[in-house]
């Protein structure tokens, strides 16, 4: 099994990227496709999909006012 990093985003989101090969698989260079987590990495951000939604503009801000 191929060796992941895990990232641990403090909005609880986990991504892994590619760290090593195992050794059937850096024979053909190609990840055998099974995980193993070999570190974690916690970081203290949000992963870009949650960054993407945090940062977006707030379009709707100024909808559902009334006047009175
Ligand atoms: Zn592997
Ligand atoms: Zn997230």
């Amino acid at each position: 099994m191929c060796r992941y990093y895990a990232h641990n985003f403090i909005c609880k989101h986990t991504t892994h990227s590619f760290a090593a090969f195992c050794e059937p698989a850096a024979l053909i260079q190609t990840r055998c496709g099974n995980h193993t987590i070999w570190q974690t990495i916690y970081i203290e951000e949000y992963c870009d999909d949650c960054k993407m939604f945090i940062t977006q503009p707030h379009t709707f801000a100024h909808q559902g006012r009334r006047s009175a």
